[in-house]
């Protein structure tokens, strides 16, 4: 009995391989179809509330890192979807190569009960890490990723490729996620020069695939990603399958859209930077990052708007730019890492050119609006700071917002200049005891 072996081929002899073509399919002439609808006849929706899902975790080319960050959601949590704590969904039963208790045959016994039909409640599959061409190591002899084991024809077990056992496992599945970026699209081990054929669960399965819902391959891209992509997802699911909410809605890769319909950088927290032209020069710097290689403005994530982990964390967040891990391109396409995207020397020029007027100008509305009415009133502008001298404004900044005012307030009343309204005319401080810095009059307080 053999439980999750490495995806390493054994005892093959050192002789060249020859890399088989991974099937394509033919050129499209329609756009792809938008997976949001599932296919009507096919559907097999389950009778009547389910108290029961099972969770077949298989793992091909992969590092772990994906059941690492699954592990680490929290909205929801695994452990929700296990105990079946969320209201209304149905409990999860998790058959996952490291997570679970049971091990050899009592681990793969529900593998083939699912693989046989034999399961009585439905049941997803969920692939981590690409899938190696196994063609390629069984001409050596070897496989990659296998979990457990088959008999063979001559009546010798041997080691059960996950990629076999996706085939058999998800034409039952009432859904396949692809989760991570090898899953997704072939990620790193799908990189040029891969020697195994690596490629995604789309493209093993092809074109044609639906679940027994009808749902092409669902894609949770991301290396690693964010762990409560996945299990968000996950309840969506539940609760479609439960009748309790719709089913959601996938872009035309299979990705959740309201999870990655938005770029990067429209949700960076460094984005100000970026508009207004500053740019970090070195890692560690707080400004924007595409000069030291962030490819944010192009890449579809949500990691800074939700966090690596409970909201805390993400790429930018800690000072890390943004590779593309999640796009189909990734790895080839974002190459060599850390180098100026050439696309940003066009934008970032023009955020120069802007920003450079933008950016005066708004210090001068900031410094204004960091300070009270009152301070304005009060002789010399002076401020009643124990931290230390508060700048006066300037000639510029007065002449610059006499204008800025003029606009802000047109149509409508500014308090204390064109209502009878006047603010208080006490000057600080105004403790009770404390004496006064100026000897300010009615007369002295300005309009
Ligand atoms: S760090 Fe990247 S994602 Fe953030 S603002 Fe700059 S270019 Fe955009
Ligand atoms: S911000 Fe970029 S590098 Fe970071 S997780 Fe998202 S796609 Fe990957």
């Amino acid at each position: 009995m053999t439980i999750r072996l490495m995806a390493t081929p054994v005892e093959a002899p050192p002789r060249p391989l020859e890399v088989p073509q991974v099937p394509m399919p033919p050129p499209e002439e329609k756009p792809p179809e938008v997976a949001s609808q599932p296919e009507r006849q096919k559907m097999h929706a389950p009778q009547g509330p389910l108290k029961v899902v099972h969770a077949f975790w298989l793992a091909g080319m992969s590092c772990d890192g994906c059941s690492i960050s699954t592990t680490g959601a929290t909205n929801p949590s695994v452990e929700d979807l296990l105990t079946g704590t969320i209201p209304g969904l149905p409990k999860v039963v998790l058959h996952h190569p490291v997570l679970s208790l049971e091990v050899g045959e009592d681990f793969i016994r529900p593998f083939e009960m699912a693989e046989k039909g034999e399961l009585d409640t439905p049941y997803v599959c969920i692939y981590e890490g690409s899938i190696a061409d196994e063609r390629i190591a069984k001409s050596t002899g070897g496989y990659f990723s296998a979990m457990g084991d088959q008999v063979m024809e001559d009546h010798k077990d041997q080691p059960f490729p996950t990629a076999d056992r996706l085939k058999v496992m998800a034409e039952g599945a009432a859904a396949v996620i692809a989760i991570g970026t090898c899953a997704t699209w072939g990620g790193i081990p799908a990189a040029t020069g891969n020697p195994t054929g690596a490629m995604s669960v789309m493209d093993f399965l092809g074109k044609d695939y639906r679940s027994a819902l009808g749902l092409p391959v669902i894609n949770i891209p991301g290396c690693a990603p964010v762990g409560d992509n996945f299990t968000e997802t996950v309840a969506v699911i539940l609760m479609f399958l439960q009748g309790l909410g719709p089913l959601p809605e996938f872009d035309e890769l299979g990705r959740p859209a309201w999870l990655f319909n938005e770029t990067v950088h429209r949700g960076c927290t460094r984005a100000g930077y970026y508009e207004e032209g500053v740019f970090a020069e070195e890692y560690g710097d707080k400004e924007c990052l595409v000069e030291v290689g962030c490819w944010g403005p192009v890449v579809n994530c949500n990691i800074v708007s939700r966090g690596a982990q409970s909201h805390m964390g993400g790429c930018m967040a800690a000072g890390g730019p943004c590779i593309g891990c999640t796009m189909p391109g990734f790895p080839d396409k974002f190459a060599p890492f850390y180098k100026t995207p050439p696309g940003s020397l066009i934008s970032s020029t023009a955020s120069r050119t802007v920003g450079f007027g933008i950016r005066r100008l708004r210090a001068i509305s900031n410094h204004d609006r960091n300070r009270e009415v009152r301070w304005d009133k009060a002789p010399g502008g002076v401020v009643p700071s124990g931290w230390g001298d508060v700048r006066k404004p300037g000639a510029l900044d007065k002449s610059v917002h006499f204008f800025y005012e003029k606009l802000q307030f047109m149509g409508s009343k500014r308090p204390g200049r064109n209502d009878k309204h006047r603010y208080s005319t006490d000057l600080p401080p105004r403790a009770r005891g404390m004496e006064t810095p100026h000897d300010v009059s009615e007369s002295e307080i300005r309009d």
